[in-house]
């Protein structure tokens, strides 16, 4: 069972208009939940991060944001889904093909579920990964349809034999393609700042609690590629993700490829609550 146009439907009925808004320009949002042990984590907050994504392209959701979880929650259920992913994208809808709005939009949301195992390869062994020209638009705080950058970075990665792209933005560390970025030295842990050049992710906010909880010096302040380099440990964050360890930037080598010990509590803590 799929959600599409607004409705519940088997996922072979659903078509594609050709002049959707979010096929023909990405005007639209989304969202990607995690579900562990048949619970949707951090819900509220990711459901949050939607209702704010659209309100930042004036999308107006074509259901109450009571409707859109009570469904959301329904559509889990009803696929069973224990562990894996749930994808939302609410669209501007179909309209006559020209820039601007159309004169009467109506939204579209569509959402599926998605089995799959948590990342154990990444979180116990880490990741390499490549620095590049964070090449995207000034509103990355937005979670638009719009991937095109990650896309092509992501790719780069992948044909590197690695598995993140992190961007820099005039040699200031902004995020990964599809993760945020934390690099740790001594007691300080430090991410890009929450403004409109990352995403703020959900595991981000939930990483920097834990932290604060460890007693870490968290900062939330730009630092640079060479900060990046020198690090004691690095790691990234996202849904899918969740805490990997960062162990080498292209001919880098970071906490002498190993996961280090603080990433290594984060993950247990981080572990704590997922399960929670
Ligand atoms: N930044 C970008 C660009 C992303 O695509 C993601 C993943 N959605 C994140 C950060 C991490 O966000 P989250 O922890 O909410 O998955």
């Amino acid at each position: 069972m799929i959600i599409f146009q607004n409705r519940f439907m088997d996922r072979e009925e659903a078509k594609v208009d050709m002049e959707d808004r979010g096929y023909q320009f990405g005007d639209g949002v989304y969202e990607v939940f995690r579900i562990y042990d048949g619970a949707l984590f951090d819900f509220d907050n990711h459901l949050d991060r939607l209702v704010s994504s659209a309100q930042k392209i004036r999308i107006e959701l074509p259901l109450s944001l009571n409707e859109i979880k009570k469904m959301l929650m329904g559509l889990v259920k009803e696929n069973s889904l224990v562990n894996g992913t749930l994808y939302v994208q609410v669209t501007r809808g179909v309209a006559n093909r020209t820039h601007h709005f159309p004169e009467h939009p109506k939204a579209l949301l569509t959402a599926y579920t998605k089995q799959s195992e948590r990342p154990f390869e990444t979180t116990n062994k880490g990741i390499q990964t490549i620095l590049m020209d964070d090449i995207r638009w000034l509103r990355c705080d937005i979670k638009s349809i719009n991937l095109l950058p990650n896309v092509l970075a992501k790719q780069t990665a992948k044909e590197q034999g690695c598995k993140e792209a992190i961007f820099h933005r005039d040699g200031i560390v902004t995020e990964g393609s599809s993760s945020n970025v934390f690099i740790i030295n001594g007691n300080d842990l430090q991410t890009h700042p929450a403004n409109n050049l990352i995403l703020n992710g959900i595991t981000r906010r939930n990483i920097i609690g834990l932290a604060s909880g460890l007693g870490l010096n968290v900062k939330e302040k730009p630092y640079g590629v060479e900060d990046l380099l020198a690090s004691d440990e690095v790691f990234v964050t996202s849904t899918t993700l969740e805490v990997s360890p960062v162990i080498g930037i292209d001919s880098t080598v970071i906490a002498d490829g190993q996961p280090g010990p603080v990433t290594r509590k984060l993950q247990e803590r981080f572990e704590g609550r997922v399960l929670g």
